[in-house]
């Protein structure tokens, strides 16, 4: 690993002052990213500044809804009582993540902010999109992870479980940096890839952290999130939905369907939104808007077999917040 410089801020203004330097400089949460790319070489750091000293790390009230503090570690917010009882499908993403040990180190802002799985992203010898390069390896190659959506040009999928449920409920990021703060939605947070703007996965500027989350005020709203893995590994999910369903007496008046895993981000799917609208929930409602969220998908070589499995998690989810019994 290259030699780099670490610092210990202890306030909010430290941190981002500690973040501007000539060279790069990065924040560092529970380090279970972070520490394995540098390790790699594939990101190689002059300074890693822990934010772990200078960011808030609790849940508290705020506007009717909760404010998260970036600093929070996973394991914390997934037992966290009014997480649980007010935002169930983000306790449960958070709960999925990983390995006990990973979720002991691992913080909210740095799973928001972790950089993609991608085989070849994680590999130094390929010099993709994302590293500088000019192509996307994942096309031509083994892409069985990859994403079903979008069209490139890299065609990674976004690693963030916590994304997803944080879409579904509306959150709001607020972001701290060298100009001031700004609070940017969940769902401009997250960017697709563009030939202009492919090495980086969200809005987020140099020296800017993310330091709270702002979730709104909750709604009489049902939740279900169902992720599917390969057996009950600890390995990230093949596919996953949060589904929020807003019921008048027994028909859905409005869902948020939203699938990870799928895409360049988290992929919200108006289709099958409208596909649930004014229905009441049974399998056939809800099979026919997991078609609905997978339509014009457009599979690589290797990874048809997603659509499947994220027809499965979606289906699974609606039935899951509609309280009906599920695998
Ligand atoms: C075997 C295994 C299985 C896993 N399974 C899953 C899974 O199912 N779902 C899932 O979501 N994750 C999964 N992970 C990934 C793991 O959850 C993340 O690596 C972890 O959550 C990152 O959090 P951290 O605090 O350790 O981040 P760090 O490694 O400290 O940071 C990650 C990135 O975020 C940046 N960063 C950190 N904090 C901030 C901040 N406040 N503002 C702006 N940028 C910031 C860092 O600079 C870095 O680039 C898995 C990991 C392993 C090893």
């Amino acid at each position: 690993m290259k030699a780099f410089a670490y610092v210990n801020p202890t306030s909010e203004k430290d941190a981002v002052a500690a973040l501007k330097i000539d060279g790069v400089a990065m924040p560092i949460g529970g380090g279970q990213d972070i520490l394995a790319r540098m390790k790699d070489y594939i990101t190689q750091p002059d300074r890693i500044v822990n934010v772990k000293t200078a960011l808030e790390s609790a849940v508290t009230p705020a506007s009717g809804g909760l404010r998260i503090g970036a600093a929070m570690r996973m394991v914390d917010l997934a037992e966290h009582p009014d997480v649980l009882r007010l935002y169930p499908a983000i306790a449960a993403a958070a709960i999925e993540v990983g390995t006990p040990q990973i979720r002991n180190q691992a913080t909210v802002g740095g799973n928001l902010n972790q950089r993609p799985r991608c085989w070849y992203y994680r590999n130094e010898e390929f010099v993709c999109f994302k590293k500088g390069g000019s192509t996307c390896f994942s096309p031509a190659g083994e892409n069985q992870f990859h994403a079903i959506f979008g069209s490139g040009p890299s065609f990674i999928v976004h690693p963030s479980s916590l994304a997803v449920p944080m879409l579904a409920y509306g959150a709001t990021f607020r972001l701290a940096g060298p100009t001031g703060e700004r609070l940017v939605p969940a769902a401009d947070y997250f960017t697709m890839p563009t030939l202009q703007n492919v090495r980086t996965e969200n809005v987020l500027k140099p020296s800017e952290l993310l330091t709270h989350v702002l979730l709104p005020a909750p709604g009489s709203q049902k939740s279900g999130h169902y992720e599917v893995r390969y057996k009950t590994s600890h390995d990230w999910p093949i596919a996953f939905a949060t589904v929020l369903l807003t019921m008048n007496g027994p028909t859905v008046q409005a869902a948020r369907v939203v699938m990870g895993a799928v895409a360049p981000v988290p992929w919200r799917s108006t289709a099958a939104e409208q596909a649930l609208a004014g229905k009441a929930v049974d399998e056939q409602t809800a099979a026919a808007a997991a078609e609905a969220a997978l339509r014009g998908a457009r599979p690589l070589s290797q990874n048809a077999y997603k659509i499947q499995v994220a027809k499965t998690a979606v289906k699974r989810a609606i039935l899951r917040a509609a309280g009906i019994q599920t695998v």
